[in-house]
C-alpha cells in the first residue's frame, strides 16, 4: 500500500519536474545571413515575453548563414539559457531550417517568425492567447504589408488567391511567417520542399482548426530578401503537390482507376465501332485518325490503371513504415474511475 503511494507520488514529481522544463512557447527563427537583425530580434523577443510571463526558448536555427550570423548565435547560445544555436551544415532552405527548429523545440506551442525584423514579437503573446481559445494554428496576416508593390504584392496576391480556392483554408496571407502552433500538430506535419508556405494547408489535412489575426509588418531594415519573381513557380508545383496531398493522399485508386477506366472505355468503344465498320461494311480501317485514337486511349487507360494500384500500394507503404494513422484524434474522453 505505502509503496504504491509512493511511487505514485515519485511519478508525480517527476511529473511536475518535467513540466517545469517545459516553456510555454517554442520561438522558431531561421536565419540565413542576418547578422545586423539578430541582436534587435534576440532582444526583442525576451522582452516582449518576459513582460508578458511567458516562460519561452528561442531556437534559432542557422542555415547556411556567410556573413557571421553563426558565429554570432554560438557565443549568445553559450551565455543565456534562453537560446538554443542549431547550426546547420549548409544552406538548405528555409523550409529545412523551421523543421530543424521544429525537432529542437520542446515548448508547449511554437511561434515561427523571420529573422529580419519584418515580423514583429510584440504580436507573440496576442498570438498565444488565441491559441487557448482552442485553435491549433493562428497564422498572421499582414495587413499593411511592407514590401514593394510589383514584385512582391502582386504575385503573393494572386498566389493567396489560388491556395485559398485550391486548399479549402481560408485565410488572406499564406506567406506570414509569424505563426503560432500548438507543438502536437507540428510534430504531426512532414516538411518537404518549400512547403513551408503551406503550412496551413498541411495542418489542415491533419485536421487542425485554424484562424488567423491582423499582424505588424515592417520593411526590413538590414539585408535583403532571399527571395524574387522566380518563386512563383515553385509556389505553383508545391500548390499541385498539396492539392494531391489533400484530395488524394488515402485513396489514390479513386482518381486513378476513374481516369483509367474512362479512357479504357471509350478506347473499347471505338474499338468495336471500327470492328463493326470493317467486317459488316468491309471498310478499310487502317488509314483512320480514329483506329490511333482508340489505341491511344485503351494503352493510357490501362497505365493510369496500373499507376493507381502502384499509387495505392505506396500510400500503404507511406502511412505504415511511419506508424502514421489515417486519422487524428483530437482527444478521447471517458469517464474517470473514483
Ligand atoms: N531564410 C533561410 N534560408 C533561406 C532563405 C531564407 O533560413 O535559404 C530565412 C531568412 O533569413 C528569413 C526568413 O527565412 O529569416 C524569410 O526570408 P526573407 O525575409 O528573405 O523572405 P521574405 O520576407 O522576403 O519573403
Ligand atoms: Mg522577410
Amino acid at each position: 500500500m505505502r509503496s504504491g503511494l509512493i511511487r505514485e507520488r515519485m511519478a508525480q514529481e517527476e511529473d511536475e519536474a518535467i513540466s517545469a522544463n517545459v516553456p510555454d512557447v517554442s520561438v522558431v527563427v531561421p536565419i540565413r545571413d542576418e547578422v545586423e537583425s539578430l541582436p534587435l530580434l534576440l532582444e526583442a523577443i525576451a522582452t516582449t515575453l518576459s513582460e508578458n510571463h511567458i516562460s519561452y526558448e528561442i531556437i534559432c536555427v542557422d542555415d547556411g548563414s556567410t556573413d557571421g550570423s553563426a558565429e554570432f548565435l554560438k557565443t549568445q547560445a553559450q551565455s543565456r539559457s534562453d537560446l538554443k544555436a542549431v547550426i546547420l551544415r549548409r544552406n538548405y532552405g528555409q523550409t529545412a531550417a523551421m523543421s530543424a527548429g521544429f525537432n529542437y523545440a520542446v515548448g508547449k506551442a511554437i511561434v515561427t517568425l523571420d529573422a529580419d525584423l519584418q515580423n514583429d514579437p510584440a504580436d507573440i503573446p496576442m498570438l498565444l492567447a488565441k491559441l487557448d481559445e482552442g485553435y491549433d494554428l493562428v497564422s498572421g496576416w499582414r495587413q499593411k504589408r511592407q514590401d514593394g508593390a510589383v514584385n512582391r504584392l502582386l504575385p503573393s496576391k494572386i498566389a493567396n488567391w489560388l491556395i485559398r480556392r485550391t486548399t479549402s483554408v481560408y485565410i488572406h496571407d499564406y506567406g506570414c511567417s509569424l505563426k503560432a502552433y500548438r507543438s502536437e500538430l507540428v510534430a504531426d506535419m512532414h516538411l518537404y520542399g518549400e512547403l513551408h508556405r503551406f503550412l496551413p494547408a498541411l495542418a489542415y489535412i491533419e485536421g487542425a482548426r485554424i484562424t488567423e489575426m491582423p499582424v505588424r509588418h515592417h520593411a526590413r531594415r538590414f539585408g535583403r530578401s532571399k527571395y524574387g519573381i522566380s518563386r512563383t513557380f515553385r509556389v505553383l508545383m508545391d500548390l499541385l503537390t498539396i492539392l494531391f496531398m489533400k484530395k488524394f493522399l488515402t485513396r489514390p485508386m479513386h482518381v486513378f482507376g476513374l481516369l483509367g477506366l474512362t479512357s479504357m472505355v471509350l478506347g473499347l468503344g471505338i474499338g468495336i465501332y471500327l470492328t463493326f465498320i470493317k467486317l459488316a461494311m468491309g471498310e478499310m480501317i487502317g488509314n483512320r485518325p480514329l483506329l490511333i485514337l482508340a489505341v491511344l486511349l485503351l494503352v493510357t487507360g490501362v497505365q493510369l490503371f496500373c499507376f493507381g494500384l502502384l499509387a495505392e500500394l505506396l500510400m500503404r507503404t507511406y502511412h505504415e513504415s511511419q506508424g502514421r494513422p489515417i486519422y487524428r484524434v483530437r482527444e478521447v474522453v471517458t469517464k474517470k474511475p473514483n
